[in-house]
């Protein structure tokens, strides 16, 4: 599953010792295995071989360059959200051919980047915004490909947060308005209609919701068939979930052996937009604990890390699992039941509840796992504070990929105007 295992009571990642790591860059920084990284993008692609489809890395689970570039140059695609994930996309060498850009919210001037770089085509979320698109793209005097995101109805069984794929969710259109819209396609002269794209939610545990998203919009395929309408590509989005604690998620293969009888010959050309399966478990936020404190009802583990580095338990409720960088033998403590938090003036500010941790101290190191999709590509500066620095292992060596931030990022965009000077 990863690259983080215990050898002789210490945690390495790869061949790496994670307390070598935190002595060079000290603590909270988030650390990258970038054999677990490529593990995970290698496994999709092996599974899906039969469909040869793009995989197009959702940027939004982690946009670090460096992340992103060894995925491009393993042979990913990439799925982006924003002008600014299209600019980093465009840094790393991924090729516009290879990019796909959803988002309900696209401006003006983001639709105009995307199109003079020539994108795949746009995963278009909503009548008015195709219009957009439409417009925009006889101002350049070009034809803009687009791909209409559906939404298909379909239960997810996520987080509600995650799920995308209800017709009281915001994203994507209904298959009557979708079918309207193809009807009247020739009207929008500046647009190639590509494809159709779902994306049901995230952190998707079962087969079966997605199969029910891929057999609607399938029969919705055929019916458009029947009226002369062509589809070229058939994005199917991510949300494969990962093991965080107990989940008994599909693996790759399991859930490619369920997907490809359904589109094998369709003669569709298909795109995957993995986030959290490529890179969730490929990373860890490795975090110092300051100090231990009891009161009446709680043992509270203070470390360096806060909720502006990892929302994720915060805002969803989500799980990390919590080890020791150093396993310590020698039994000073017995396992007692900490919330893990971190130093920010929040009570939502936890990592963990009533966690069972053994023989911990302060000064120790903990690594919470699991943090490489949406740790720090949701990270903030909140209450102040630097975001943390990002490392990537490769074999035995450790790369600096993101240098912690300074006093100065945080005030270089501020301006005091005149008047309070
Ligand atoms: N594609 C779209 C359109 C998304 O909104 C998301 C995430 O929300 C993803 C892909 C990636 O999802 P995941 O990280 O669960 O694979």
């Amino acid at each position: 599953m990863h690259d983080f295992k215990y050898k002789n009571n210490e945690l390495y990642c790869e061949a790496v010792k994670l307390s070598d790591i935190a002595k060079k860059v000290s603590t909270p920084f988030y650390l990258y295995s970038y054999n677990t990284l490529l593990g995970h993008f290698h496994k999709i692609e092996k599974a899906f071989k039969a469909l040869k489809p793009i995989i197009c890395y959702s940027m939004k689970a982690n946009s670090n360059l460096s992340l992103c570039r060894a995925l491009v140059q393993a042979g990913s695609g990439l799925d982006i959200v924003s002008g600014g994930e299209l600019y980093k996309a465009l840094l790393v060498g991924c090729q516009p051919k290879r990019i796909v850009y959803a988002s309900v919210g696209k401006t003006e001037e983001e639709i105009r980047q995307a199109i003079a770089k020539q994108i795949l085509f746009f995963n278009v979320e909503s009548l008015p915004e195709l219009e957009l698109i439409n417009k925009v793209a006889g101002d350049l005097g070009v034809t803009a490909s687009v791909a209409l995101r559906i939404n298909p109805d379909v239960e997810p069984k996520t987080h509600s947060y995650i799920t995308t794929g209800k017709l009281t969710n915001k994203f994507g259109i209904d298959f009557d308005t979708a079918y309207a819209i193809l009807r009247r396609k020739d009207s929008l002269s500046h647009l190639r209609f590509n494809g159709l794209h779902i994306h049901i939610g995230s952190q998707i545990i079962q087969a079966q919701p997605y199969l029910l998203a891929i057999k609607k919009i399938l029969g919705f395929i055929q019916k458009l068939k029947r009226n002369a309408i062509q589809i070229e590509y058939l994005n199917i989005g991510g949300g494969l979930g990962i093991i965080y604690n107990k989940e008994k998620p599909q693996t790759a293969d399991e859930f490619a052996k369920k997907v490809i009888p359904l589109l094998k010959n369709t003669g569709l050309r298909i795109i995957l937009e993995p986030g959290r399966f490529i890179a969730g478990n490929a990373g860890i936020l490795a975090a110092k604990i300051l100090y231990i404190k009891k009161t009446p009802l709680k043992n509270f583990v203070i470390t360096d890390a806060g909720m502006n580095d990892l929302i994720r338990p915060s805002l969803y409720g989500a799980y990390h699992e919590i080890l020791p960088v150093r396993l310590k033998t020698i039994e000073r403590k017995p396992e007692a039941k900490y919330d893990v938090v971190g130093p920010i003036c929040e009570s939502g500010d936890f990592f963990a509840k009533d966690r069972h941790l053994k023989n911990i101290a302060e000064g120790d190191i903990l690594a919470i796992m699991s943090a490489g999709a949406y740790g720090f590509s949701m990270a903030s500066n909140y209450n102040c504070r630097l975001r943390p620095p990002e490392v990537m292992v490769k074999g035995n060596r450790f790369y600096l990929t993101r240098k912690r931030e300074s006093y100065l990022d945080l005030v270089r965009k501020d301006v005091i105007p005149e008047f309070l000077k």
